[in-house]
């Protein structure tokens, strides 16, 4: 019975093997940065990253390592407690009460990832009688945390803005107490940015709130990295922000809700993940405020990641690549096939650039792409040196 389970399991693993799909991890001897060392047992190698969400290149921060390490002197390893139990420290209330500020929101709660934050943010707000409006492209974490409410769920495709209205429309037909339109602010993926204008406004018409997950813009997309809400002048119109603490905003760990009071004093009561599961460590907390407030204050790595971003479309089409249209630091480079994807990325891995090919079941069928992602860690040598290695891994592979 047991061995059976187990062969099931080793058969599983099999079939993704045969399907290419078995995903296998390197291993980084040192911190996360523009160059890293990858480890191949003994032996180490340097190669520029472009797969990281390091989009300021924050996550070596000497000031935010030091910030980290005065919060472990001050505020220990752990805080072995759940919070309404053992409640938290000053650390994590301060942290929560600055990225309220960041974001203009009244408040906001910490989780112990972005992917709890969304897990847990549905459940407690809505109920049977009330409607969940999704963007088809959204998080993984939304499609579960959708999954666990009880409300009624419409989904959009990417960027539809008809298909949305005839979602609510729906909504309404079918009696809606509320309804929560809920989007990504970028698309990992792709790129694209959600169109909040044509969102809050559909939004507004119809009498729903907005959610926008802004996981990939928070800290370096809008004034002061504020993310998409700001960039696209919809600030104040947008009801609930979830985002992260694990990618621009220092990339260590943990994520949060920020939103009116009400909907963070309830979350407080009732999200499963933030009454369930234990505190942000001190060290974290520490290192994560200090990375909002230089974040904040990152004009200059802003700029620099914008300018890596233009230089690095420019060099890719220069070279003959056809790339996603769009202005954020995720630059997919289409090859549509899913073994052309997996050539390449083993090319550019010989030619010391680190990148992840994608391919079905993570994007569709024909839409096979290696994502690249810009960061303000990386110099301008860096990009010209990737350019240079897709060009030559292109030629290689009679792909350009
Ligand atoms: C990365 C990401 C998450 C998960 O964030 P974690 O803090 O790593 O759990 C959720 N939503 C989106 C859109 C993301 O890109």
């Amino acid at each position: 019975m047991t061995a059976r389970f187990f062969e099931h399991l080793q058969e599983t693993l099999a079939q993704i093997e045969d399907d290419g799909l078995y995903k296998r991890e390197r291993l980084i001897a040192g911190p996360q940065g523009g160059r890293i060392e990858i480890a191949e047992g003994e032996r180490r190698r340097q190669v520029v990253n472009l797969c990281a969400n390091n989009y300021l290149g924050l996550a070596d921060h000497p000031d935010i390592v030091a910030a980290a390490r005065a919060g472990l002197d001050e505020f220990g390893f752990g805080m072995a407690s759940v919070r309404f139990i053992c409640g938290a420290q000053t650390l994590h209330r301060a942290l929560e009460q600055e990225i309220a500020r960041y974001l203009g929101t009244d408040d906001a709660i910490l989780f112990a990832a972005c992917f709890d934050a969304n897990g847990g943010v549905f459940e407690p707000l809505l109920g049977g009688e009330d409607a969940i409006i999704s963007d088809t492209l959204n998080h993984a974490s939304i499609i579960d945390g959708v999954r666990l409410s009880k409300a009624a769920r419409y989904r959009f495709a990417n960027g539809d803005m008809d298909e949305l209205e005839t979602r609510l429309k729906e909504a309404d037909a079918a009696g809606a107490r509320f309804k929560l339109i809920v989007t990504d602010g970028v698309f990992s993926m792709d790129g694209y940015l959600a169109d909040l204008p044509s969102i809050c406004a559909l939004a507004e018409r119809y009498g729903a709130l907005v959610m926008v997950d802004d996981c990939h813009a928070t800290g370096h997309l809008g004034q002061e990295g504020r993310g998409t809400p700001t960039l696209s002048g919809v600030g104040d119109r947008v009801q609930i922000i979830t985002g992260t603490l694990g990618k621009s905003l220092g990339g260590a760990m943990g994520g949060f809700v920020a939103a009116p009071q009400p909907v963070i004093d309830l979350l407080r009561q009732r999200a499963r993940p933030y009454l369930f599961s234990n505190s942000l460590a001190p060290a974290v907390a520490a290192g994560s405020l200090k990375a909002i407030a230089i974040a904040r204050a990152a004009d200059d790595r802003r700029s620099r990641l914008a300018a890596h971003t233009k230089r690095f479309r420019a060099g890719m089409e220069a070279a003959g690549f056809e790339l996603l249209p769009g202005s954020t630091p995720i630059i997919p480079v289409m090859l549509h096939d899913a073994r052309k994807a997996q050539d390449m990325a083993a090319a550019l891995d010989a030619r010391g650039v680190f990148v992840a090919g994608f391919f079905f079941p993570v994007v569709p069928k024909g839409k096979a792409r290696i994502r690249t992602q810009m960061s303000a860690a990386l110099t301008e040598a860096d990009v010209d040196f990737a350019i240079d290695a897709f060009a030559d891994a292109g030629h290689a592979l009679r792909l350009v």
